[in-house]
């Protein structure tokens, strides 16, 4: 009689356990979509002349895989295989994480390289750049307002700046100018 109703107990206690795995499994798949909205929400009611000071756990849940790489990881993607290395439409190029405007594509130019180019940022606090060189001879440039990593700058480029800011395009969003 005892073991019949503890065998009862345990049952039921596996059953609220089975139910609240349950509920979590279902959560979990839930909140990833929420949070994203949370914090695109978030970043949206940040004004554009406020900096972005996102942990990279939040920057996961709005980037992309190869955005986040990029942007987060300081990484670099191929030469001639990205979405900008080639164009050549009038618009604004936006930081890809915080909507930043960054390079006008009237500072474009066509380097030869693979990457977009350009010989200088749309404004004097779009960017910032590291305090030392990389191994590459540039040197690291980041987004002015989240920090998030760009690319490179070198001193080959073409007048009158000189300077070759060479950029990923996963880690900008460009926008056409209307009526191009
Ligand atoms: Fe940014």
């Amino acid at each position: 009689m005892l073991l019949k109703h503890m065998l009862r107990v345990n049952i039921t206690v596996l059953a609220l356990l089975l139910a609240c795995a349950a509920l979590v499994s279902c959560d979990s798949a839930k909140p990833n979509q929420a949070e994203s909205a949370r914090i695109r929400t978030k970043l949206e009611a940040i004004p554009l002349d406020q900096k972005v000071q996102f942990t990279n756990d939040e920057w996961k849940y709005i980037l992309t895989g190869c955005q986040y790489y990029v942007l987060r990881r300081r990484g670099t993607e191929l030469p001639f295989a990205n979405a900008y290395w080639h164009t050549h439409e009038k618009g604004i190029y936006f930081c890809a994480a915080c909507g930043n405007p960054l390079f006008s594509s009237d500072a474009k130019y066509d380097s030869g390289t693979g990457w977009p180019s350009f010989w200088q940022p749309i404004g004097g606090d779009a960017v910032s750049a590291a305090s030392h060189s990389s191994f590459s001879g540039g040197t690291e440039i980041m987004c002015a307002r989240c920090g998030s990593h760009l690319g490179h700058v070198f001193d080959d480029g073409p007048r009158p700046s000189g300077l070759r800011y060479c950029m990923n395009s996963a880690a900008l969003k460009f926008v056409k100018a209307v009526g191009n």
